[in-house]
């Protein structure tokens, strides 16, 4: 492992502490062999002045939300040092009081919570600590015949069995730095957790963490080895979007399915002993609450139902019967990485986000068990401690910061017609209901329109059909399926009777509004029958129950799609696709209504523009957000038991009503 430490950019903080701090943690912090997602923590102690002016010596370590690759000063609060040592020589401390006990002891009680490692950190006689759960070494440990290699590999460090992180394992080390000075020693190893180096100086914790890293890499190199084999399989995408059913069913809500079919991931899943060396644990038990203890195994060929899913939910069920005690409850037992043979490895969760720390975790998983295959054997900590860790409080309260999940949370959506309008403001609803979007448009603006948070904008013309399907299947590759899809996009040409109709208006009109509508549900059909509460929606028109003169082509292709919808209704019941149709009128926020279609609309009926605008029995405007809202509303659980419905949003039309 390369250091990288540079003296001149080092040279900036020499005088200040916190800056070094967090200068050598983020070195720390972007190698992801050394910590990963939150992983990991440092320290510094140092005199600084309370309120009154008293000097007083703390420790800064990190709090907890903030990640090694990008703290900053705030993200170390200060906790007092010599009260902070006085809690490792309790006898015993609860988790709840530990906690507490350490945010009474900070400086700042608005600065996040200390790192639960805090009094580790604090009795560690040095003022620079380096923590880390670096692969090469917790691989080392993981191994029938860990504890001699270490002490071959690492006799000048103090290496400590494994014990559950927090209290216990600050009063093991106090326990053991009593016996044995510090000072005399590299480094401090836990086995099957992970490394401290420690020093006056922040270069040298930071160097010897490197040197020791370093060591276990060549260890590996010289007995084993870290090349593992690849492979190039091609996808089944329906039978993708039928385990992620399983899983979300399983969950009990929608879940992305993320596929890594990278060739390493390939390769890892069709090893002929998969299902043995990736079902034996984690890395480390730190990662059970992301990925819990082992993935499921699921075949190359998955039955209908995903037998493996169900088989999973049972093994854990067995898994909490065996390990549970007091009053625990029983967490939901859905997989969070599914093994599919030869297809590669699949991370479930609720967010891109949370799934992209699934797959980067099952990466380093396969990485360790194969290196840790080579070198002798993988062996992760027995079941009963990895569940101590899962259903530790102070894991769990990790995760319980999400707050109440959005109604398409772990959906997946396609809209059409999405650069600009109501395509665009549907994009924006339901991504902030929680789904991700991908909007489709000819347009190549849509990328950079849906720039946002859960949105892509994808180019395709809609009236080529192999095009629609490339759309369909990169956005399943992606997500792991379809659940909502919104035929938006369309055309409009008013001011020409049927008498001097042009050829092209109606046929581009009919192109796109009408014969598109029905190639993309041909093409995302199979996808939403596998989908989570799956809905389609289609974008009629007021035009369809109350045609104008002189808009012929297109009120025929609006009534087009609203028959289609119906025929889709009835076809689609069965699967439990819902298909439902929402009549806009008025909506002139729209890419369609350009100044002279709204000119002449305004003057066949005899208004200015203004109030032409306004011209619905309610006397409001509409507006894309408007009909996008009700738009997420149809899809959400709320609608679950409407479809073939018309549903105007108008402002109300006495020649409709
Ligand atoms: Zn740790």
């Amino acid at each position: 492992m390369k250091s990288l430490w540079d003296d001149e950019a080092a040279a900036a903080f020499a005088n200040d502490d916190l800056a070094m701090r967090v200068y050598t943690s983020r070195l720390l912090g972007s190698s992801d062999d050394l910590v990963m997602h939150g992983g990991g923590n440092t320290s510094v102690k140092a005199t600084t002045r309370d309120f009154f002016g008293n000097e007083l010596e703390v420790l800064y370590v990190k709090g907890s939300g903030w990640d090694l690759k990008t703290i900053e000063k705030p993200g170390f609060p200060a906790i007092k040092l010599k009260e902070t040592c006085m809690l490792a020589e309790l006898e015993t401390l609860s988790d709840p009081d530990m906690t507490r006990q350490l945010r009474a002891l900070m400086l700042d009680p608005s600065a996040p919570s200390p790192s639960v490692e805090a009094i580790l950190h604090a009795i560690l006689p040095a003022k620079f600590i380096d923590h880390t759960h670096t692969d090469a070494i917790v691989t080392l440990s993981n191994n029938p015949r860990g504890e001699a290699i270490l002490a071959e590999v690492f006799p000048d460090c103090l290496v400590l069995p494994y014990i559950m992180p927090g209290f216990i394992l600050s009063r093991q080390v106090n326990e053991a730095i009593k016996r044995n000075d510090p000072g005399q020693y590299r480094g401090i190893i836990l086995m099957h957790h992970g490394v401290f180096t420690y020093s006056e100086d922040a270069k040298t914790a930071y160097e010897n963490m490197i040197e020791l890293v370093t060591r276990a890499e060549d260890y590996i190199a010289a007995h084993g080895t870290s090349e593992h084999p690849t492979a190039d399989h091609p996808v089944d995408l329906l039978d993708l979007a039928r385990i992620r059913r399983a899983v979300s069913n399983t969950r009990g809500s929608a879940q992305l399915a993320m596929l890594d079919k990278s060739p390493d991931a390939q390769g890892f899943a069709s090893l002929p002993n998969v299902a043995d060396i990736a079902t034996r644990g984690p890395i480390t038990p730190d990662h059970v609450i992301r990925t819990k203890r082992i993935p499921a195994i699921i075949d190359t060929k998955p039955a209908a139902g995903v037998p493996e899913i169900e088989q999973f939910a049972a093994d854990y069920r067995a898994y909490f019967e065996a390990n549970s005690h007091a009053e625990l409850q029983i967490l939901d037992q859905a997989p969070r990485v599914g093994i599919w043979r030869s297809a590669g490895s699949i991370a479930f969760g609720s967010s891109v986000k949370e799934c992209n720390i699934i797959t980067d975790i099952a990466r380093h998983t396969r990485w360790a068990i194969q290196t840790g295959e080579s070198i002798g054997g993988w062996e992760a900590l027995p079941a009963k401690d990895i569940f101590e860790l899962e259903y530790w409080v102070l894991e769990q309260a990790k995760l319980g910061k999400s707050g109440t999940p959005k109604p398409h949370q772990g959906k997946i959506a396609m809209v059409t017609g999405a650069n600009s309008g109501i395509g665009k403001s549907t994009c924006e609803a339901l991504a902030a209901d929680g789904a991700v979007v991908v909007g489709l448009d000819v347009n190549p603006d849509v990328v950079a329109q849906l720039d946002g948070s859960g949105m892509t904008g994808m180019v395709c013309d809609l009236t080529d059909s192999a095009s629609v399907t490339t759309a369909v299947e990169q956005v399943v590759a992606r997500f792991g399926g379809l659940d909502i899809v919104v035929c938006n996009a369309g055309i409009f040409k008013s001011g020409e009777t049927i008498e001097d109709h042009t050829e092209q208006t109606w046929d581009q009109t009919l192109a796109i509004n009408l014969t598109a509508t029905q190639r993309f549900l041909t093409a995302t059909i199979p996808y939403l029958k596998l989908g989570i509460n799956p809905s389609i929606l289609v974008v009629g028109s007021r035009n369809f129950a109350a045609p104008g003169p002189g808009a012929a082509a297109y009120s025929v292709s609006k009534a087009g799609i609203t028959q289609l919808a119906r025929v889709a209704a009835l076809e689609l019941a069965a699967d439990g696709v819902r298909v439902n149709v929402v009549h806009p009128d008025a909506v002139f926020d729209t890419a369609i209504w350009t100044q002279e279609a709204l000119a002449k609309s305004a003057a066949r009926y005899n208004m200015t523009i203004e109030e032409y605008k306004s011209k619905n029995l309610l006397g409001r405007e509409i507006r894309s957000t408007d009909v996008a809202r009700l738009l997420s509303t149809i899809a959400s659980d709320t609608f679950l038991a409407t479809t073939g419905a018309q549903i105007p949003i108008d402002g109300g039309n006495d020649r409709v009503i």
